[in-house]
């Protein structure tokens, strides 16, 4: 941009405040930056092309988006200068962004990353979403448990531009009007997609009372209010069925409206249109565009036919519970008009497979998304290697033998733009001034980094740029939740959406063994502060056990003299993509340790890797890949197989009992979670029901690799004595971690599904 940078702001500060920008208030220069942002993405050329990609996915989990915009823009450094000049901070600044609440995991911030690498190489491509009021949920700690409240993030003055477009939603007993929203995504090639997001005008968030309850029977006032509404009782679950609907009904009426006003016929929308349907939230896209192509005169063989070209399906994980199932009889109420033609899909499914595990509809009358998906669709992919081996293998197998060439593998990868250039431009420009900045266009040039490792003062270097990030992070602690972390500490840091396959609770028992052996007179050499920060589902009771169990033993170990010299445990509260900036620059070791075979792919492993964090982790997901990657050497892997876990489900003969039997050892560091110092402080009731669950049932098998986990642990808290071996392996990772650019990973699907142009 050919702009004078320091006049252009003050220009706006003296217009909108009448004075110097020097004099400016951090919030008042966020507004500025804002608007002079939307103003100048205002001009930038929409990508055009004659076939275009809808991204439709219940989630987009976008972050703050200010540096992002500026840094694809071109404008990042100007701006970061101007302001320093007039002693502006830009971090400070950027604190009075709020954070868009449109995601909860790994899955919504995918297509985050997504909606980056697709405007930055140029392929025409809109995300199609909701516009949650509300958000998720943010997270509060009180009495040690997880408390949720409402997340509004919508102001007057927001990147929510109004489209003023309306589209009409048929449900069963009344007609509403989606009203079409759009966020400009500018990639870094300087040319813009968009964010589509429907809302409804009539929501009411003044109907929430307690927390995020909310009474779930009027939809005109409760539909957009929340992303995954409690689905604990009927009322929720039929909410969920009616955004899904929405969603994809509005969603599909634009997409046909697009087309349309290219003048492309109908009957050939599928060399113009590619939909990814992002996990099964928005599968009823399928029966829903076969209406709609009906009601504008194809047949219903032409619809089907174009509707299987347009739609390629995502699978995001094999947790049997959660691949959707609605009853028919839901979909009856929401959306009559599609039961007939989701019948229909199922009759000819049935045709093409007698088999009743590929069914459609199921002899229960549960309509199987995930099935409709593989059969209408062109593409099913899986999100890593080992997971789409899986599906193939295993869950799938069945649809594999049916359709081998619909299935495909496109390994996950994350926006270097937002995850390396934005949250680390320490690292960044010292990549730069080793090897130049090509890698910023073309990640693979990361490993012209690797003759560095032998390279004393480079490993040096990076461990101070680590030391700086340390320590912002721990400014950002204090001031959030007024926490004192000690930077020369290892920074062993676990961060992801709390669940039991993702194993923090095995992470908890390995922190109480070492607090134990502490007690018992053990003096760790590096004194270790282990992190955790993680959302759980408001109905997921032993989710959020967990977390109280994590934050009593936090207290404990801080409030003991003997202890708390070489141990910190400390769970950050409301964990999201504005922490996980501050986090993951920060951290030495990457913890990664979900079951083998449960973890789809992971994505947060990818970022700990590009910033220099040395993964402790089993072979699953994406672990594999970064595995094979760096090697051996510069990982620390232990634990349970895939292929031994899913055999040991096959046969139902894991039983934590046996574990606790042969493993004595083991006993003391469980029982420390109905102990007396824990049930000092906390919840009998939780603390109990963990014990109980983690003794007999043991779902994800975190006894089974308990003792191989905290064998690995020490071992990378040894390695990290020797620091220039550490640093060595850090860059390693580093060097390695260009394959994991979304860049390569769009660039993937553009050539073996949406091939566009
Ligand atoms: C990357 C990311 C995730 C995904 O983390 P995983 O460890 O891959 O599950 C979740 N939440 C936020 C805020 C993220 O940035």
């Amino acid at each position: 941009m050919d702009i004078d940078m320091n006049q252009t702001l003050q220009n706006i500060a003296s217009h909108y405040y009448g004075k110097e920008l020097k004099d400016c208030t951090d919030r008042e220069v966020y507004y500025i930056l804002l608007d002079i942002t939307k103003e100048l993405m205002k001009s930038v050329p929409v990508i055009e092309g004659d076939r275009k990609l809808y991204y439709i996915s219940a989630e987009f989990l976008i972050g703050k988006l200010l540096s992002n915009n500026l840094l694809n823009l071109g404008i990042y450094a100007d701006v970061r200068k101007v302001l320093e000049e007039n002693g502006i901070s830009l971090a400070a600044v950027e604190e009075y962004e709020p954070e868009p609440s449109l995601g909860n995991g790994g899955l919504g911030r995918l297509a985050a990353c997504f909606l980056d690498s697709i405007a930055t190489l140029e392929l025409p491509g809109d995300g199609v979403g909701l516009n949650y009021h509300l958000g998720l949920f943010h997270q509060a700690f009180q009495n040690y448990k997880q408390k949720e409240l409402p997340d509004p993030w919508l102001s007057d003055n927001s990147w929510l531009n109004d489209t003023g477009k309306y589209y009409p939603v048929e449900f069963g007993d009344r007609t509403v009007h989606a009203h079409l929203y759009s966020i400009d995504v500018c990639g870094y090639s300087g040319k813009k997609n968009a964010l589509k997001l429907f809302d409804l005008d009539t929501v009411n968030e003044a109907i929430v009372t307690e927390g995020i309850d909310f009474d779930k029977s009027d939809i005109e006032e409760n539909l957009t209010l929340f992303l995954y509404p409690d689905d604990s009782d009927e009322k929720g679950r039929l909410l969920r069925v009616y955004q899904q609907y929405f969603l994809v009904s509005a969603g599909a009426q634009m997409i046909i409206e697009d087309v349309k006003a290219h003048g492309w016929p109908l009957t050939s929308i599928s060399d113009h249109a590619v939909i990814q349907i992002n996990d099964t939230h928005p599968s009823m896209v399928i029966p829903e565009l076969i209406r709609l192509l009906m009601n504008e005169g194809l047949t219903i063989d032409q619809a089907i036919e174009q509707t299987e070209k347009t739609c390629a399906y995502t699978n995001h994980t094999i947790l049997a519970e959660a691949l959707e199932k609605w009853p028919e009889s839901f979909l009856e109420k929401v959306a009559p008009q599609i039961v007939p033609i989701i019948e229909e899909l199922d009759r000819r499914a049935k045709e093409r497979s007698d088999n009743p595990k590929t069914a459609i509809i199921d002899d229960n009358g549960l309509v199987h998304m995930a099935h409709m998906d593989i059969h209408f669709s062109k593409s099913t992919n899986g999100v890593a290697k080992i997971h789409t081996d899986i599906l193939k293998n295993t869950e799938l197998h069945d649809f594999y033998e049916l359709y081998p060439e619909k299935f495909n593998n496109k390994t996950n990868g994350i926006t270097f733009r937002r995850w390396l250039q934005a949250c680390n431009p320490q690292l960044t420009d010292w990549i730069i001034s080793k090897i130049g900045d090509g890698f910023l266009t073309d990640s693979d040039e990361l490993e012209k980094l690797l003759p560095f490792v032998k390279d004393k003062k480079a490993l040096a270097e990076l461990a101070d740029i680590k030391m700086t990030k340390k320590k912002e992070l721990a400014v950002f602690m204090k001031k959030r939740q007024n926490i004192d972390l000690d930077v020369n500490s290892i920074f062993d840091i676990q961060v992801k959406r709390l669940h039991e396959y993702k194993r923090q609770q095995m992470n908890l028992l390995s922190a109480i063994n070492l607090y134990q052996e502490i007690k018992n007179g053990y003096k760790p050499e590096q004194k270790v502060t282990i992190i955790f920060g993680a959302k759980a589902a408001p109905a997921y009771i032993l989710a959020k056990d967990i977390i109280h169990a994590i934050l009593v033993f936090s207290q404990i170990v801080d409030s003991d003299p003997e202890v708390n010299k070489y141990m910190q445990v400390v769970m950050v509260e409301n964990y999201d993509v504005t922490c996980a900036e501050k986090l993951i620059p920060a951290a030495d070791i990457s913890e990664q340790i979900s079951l083998a075979s449960k973890e789809a792919s992971g994505t947060s492993n990818m970022k700990f890797m590009l910033n220099g964090a040395v993964t402790l982790g089993t072979d699953d997901g994406a672990n594999v890949e970064i595995h094979d990657l760096v090697g051996g050497d510069n990982i620390f892997i232990f634990g349970t197989e895939s292929e031994d876990v899913i055999e040991s489900y096959a046969k139902g003969d894991y039983h934590p009992q046996e574990v606790l039997e042969k493993e004595p050892n083991l006993d003391p560091i469980v029982n420390f979670l109905v102990g007396e110092e824990m049930m000092a402080l906390g919840d009998p009731e939780c603390l109990h029901r963990l014990h109980h669950d983690i003794t007999t049932k043991d779902w994800f098998m975190a006894l089974r690799d308990l003792d191989a986990y905290m064998d690995e642990r020490k071992k990378a808290y040894a390695a990290y004595a020797d620091k220039d071996k550490w640093f060595a392996m850090a860059l390693t990772n580093i060097a390695m971690a260009g394959y994991f650019s979304s860049d390569r990973t769009i660039a993937q699907y553009n050539d073996d599904i949406w091939k566009l142009k």
